[in-house]
């Protein structure tokens, strides 16, 4: 698997307490909806370099969601790019993913669903393992977090090589579900993580 380092670049946080300044991004509606407001977004994201190890370039968002015009900016950019009509649930990745996804549920009025490190749901699972540079990794749902055919718009904060959605994609068919769409606030492009998760609609915020 390759690095999920990036190139390192100087993320400008704001200070405590500022907001960005200049008129609020319209709601919009198609495929390049985020174009708009994702420089909003784009600067509350902190750079932390050899985080959790050397040579990965950790995108830390909790400047974002510290932030009130931040964390606001992207759950309506998010809203914004995806089709509501589709989908009656938001499925959101443990942990960071919970974040946007419920949040999200909220803004549009689904459910949310959570798919989870192994052990950690109560109830009857299913899991899938996935690949990862040094072994591997498993995520876990409840057997009944779906009905059969339900749309399931699936969530993340970051799409790196698209392992761990390709994985939480797997859950959700095997349970029933239908993805309809995913969507990231970050996504570095260069991992090209969208190309396995083949015709599911990826949709991001901020891309790298
Ligand atoms: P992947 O399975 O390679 O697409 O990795 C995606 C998952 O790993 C997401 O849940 C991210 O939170 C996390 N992740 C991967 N790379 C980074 C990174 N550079 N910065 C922050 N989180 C990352």
């Amino acid at each position: 698997m390759p690095s999920r380092g990036a190139p390192p670049r100087s993320a400008a946080v704001p200070p405590q307490g500022t907001e960005p300044r200049g008129p609020r991004p319209e709601r919009q509606s198609g495929p390049s909806r985020a174009d708009g407001g994702a420089p909003v977004v784009e600067r509350y994201i902190r750079d932390v370099p050899d985080f959790p190890k050397p040579g990965i370039l950790f995108k830390d968002i909790t400047p974002l969601l510290q932030s009130p015009a931040g964390l606001r900016e992207s759950i309506e950019q998010l809203a914004a790019l995806v089709d509501p009509a589709t989908f009656d649930l938001v499925c959101g990745i443990e942990s960071r993913g919970f974040i946007f996804a419920s949040a999200l549920a909220a803004q549009l009025g689904k459910g949310f669903i959570p798919v989870r490190k192994p052990g950690k749901l109560p109830w009857k699972t299913a899991s899938e393992s996935y690949e990862l540079e040094y072994g591997k990794d498993t995520i876990e749902i409840h057997i009944d977090a779906v009905k059969e055919g339900q749309g399931v718009l699936m969530v993340d904060d970051l799409l790196a090589t698209g392992g761990t959605m390709d994985a939480a994609l797997r859950l959700v068919r095997r349970i029933g579900g239908r993805p309809v769409a995913c969507a990231f606030a970050i996504e570095l492009t260069f991992l090209h993580g969208r190309k396995r998760l083949g015709d599911v609609p990826v949709h991001s915020l901020v891309k790298y």
